[in-house]
């Protein structure tokens, strides 16, 4: 592999780009679902594998090839592939690896789409899945002592953004023989780096940071060279949730702005939070930067910083909760998140809706949490807002 020595902000820009005989600045889109062949020689060896070229666009694309490339480079990972969203990210990465008879170990506090992939869709193909309190080491070490073949965690969670000790359970994952999949969704590669930290496979839904002004659905997987090629290829190949070219080319510009972006949600995030926490109107101010957040120290050895998301909790329940979103008159009202424009959401209602109540309960969603993703207004402006919708 020839690697560039450049940094990863260089990397962001330059990294994957492929231009073509037109000399283009920007990366084109290669809207095409096929390719053509000079002879039916060199499609034979195209399909025989002895030549490396593109045959059909399931199985790859130029401009997808450039977002995997860059999104690779700037993870560090030895292999990318893409996909058509962030749940075929999720899916397909833990599908590729699984059979019936096999085991896995997974944190309770996952996307709302993600615990029905954990706890309805696997069972059903006679997969075993066992979900443990992700904060609790004690709790990983007993469910992995009985082994499991993977591992799927997030980290923070959403919503209720608890921390997972990314290392440890890698640690107590591989003893088990298990592979480990880590969503790093609220994080993103520009605040966390998982596969430093032991994990073996990250899962990206590109929906969020990595387009990060709502335009495009899509999700990438990372690993090792091996995994990419002999267990996700084939699997993805065949099964089919290829990422859109022009989708892909979508991601590969916001991939360019994508630090420059995160890190001014960040700091505008601990803002706010820090504006917020004591309200007379909220029970608790949730949000991994914030000391009083019970895994503070964790959050901030694993993280640059503490997220761009965070969690409000009104005093009263669901009507109160309500009445806050509907004042509110900047943030829009979207269970969507990473985007430029603040999203506010009322999970028990929307994204966690399908989460049973008890399980609701155990994992803090109440009535009166929002979830609010910070985007890039002026912070001053958001806090404002959230303080007039608080009154109101
Ligand atoms: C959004 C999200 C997903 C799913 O991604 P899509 O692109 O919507 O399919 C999975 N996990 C987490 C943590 C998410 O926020």
């Amino acid at each position: 592999m020839n690697e560039p020595s450049w940094r990863p902000d260089t990397l962001a820009v330059r990294g994957g780009v492929e231009r073509s005989q037109f000399d283009e600045t920007a990366e084109a889109i290669y809207a095409t679902s096929g390719f053509v062949y000079s002879s039916a020689a060199e499609a034979e060896a195209a399909f025989s594998g002895d030549i490396d070229r593109f045959v059909y666009g399931r199985y790859g694309n130029p401009t997808v090839a450039m977002f995997e490339e860059r999104l690779r480079l700037i993870e560090g990972a030895e292999a990318c592939l893409a996909t058509a969203s962030g749940m075929a990210a999720v899916w397909a990465a833990l599908a590729c690896q699984l059979s019936a008879g096999d085991r896995v170990v997974a944190s309770r506090a996952l996307f709302g789409s993600c615990t029905v992939v954990i706890n309805e869709i696997l069972p059903r193909f006679g997969i075993e899945t066992e979900v443990v309190d992700g904060t609790s080491l004690d709790e990983w070490r007993n469910a992995l002592a009985r082994g499991a073949n993977a591992v799927f965690l997030e980290t923070p969670s959403n919503p209720g953004l608890e921390i997972i000790d990314i290392g440890a359970v890698c640690e107590l994952a591989h003893e088990a023989g298990a592979t480990v999949v880590v969503d790093n969704i609220f994080a993103s590669p520009v605040l966390q780096s998982p596969l430093a930290m032991g994990a073996d496979v990250i899962v990206y839904s590109a929906t969020k940071h990595i387009d990060g002004q709502g335009r495009t659905l899509g999700g990438a997987i990372l690993g090792t060279r091996e995994f990419i090629e002999d267990k996700v290829m084939p699997f993805t190949r065949h099964t089919g949730p290829s990422l859109s070219p022009f989708n892909a080319w979508v991601f590969v510009k916001g991939l360019e702005t994508m630090r420059l972006r995160v890190e001014h949600s960040a700091t505008s995030a601990l803002k706010v939070a820090e504006a917020l926490e004591g309200h007379e109107r909220l029970v608790s101010v949730c949000f991994p930067g914030l000391p009083s957040h019970p895994q503070h120290g964790l959050a901030m050895r694993q993280m640059s910083a503490g997220g761009t998301v965070l969690t409000l909790t009104v005093e009263g329940g669901k009507d109160d909760a309500f009445r806050m979103l509907d004042s509110l008159e900047l943030v829009d009202i979207s269970n969507n998140l990473g985007d430029s424009k603040s999203l506010i959401t009322h999970p028990a209602t929307t994204t966690h809706r399908r989460v049973k109540p008890e399980m609701r309960a155990q994992l803090g969603i109440t009535d009166g949490m929002a979830r609010l993703s910070i985007g890039l207004e002026d912070p001053a402006d958001i806090i404002e807002d959230l303080e007039q919708a608080l009154r109101g």
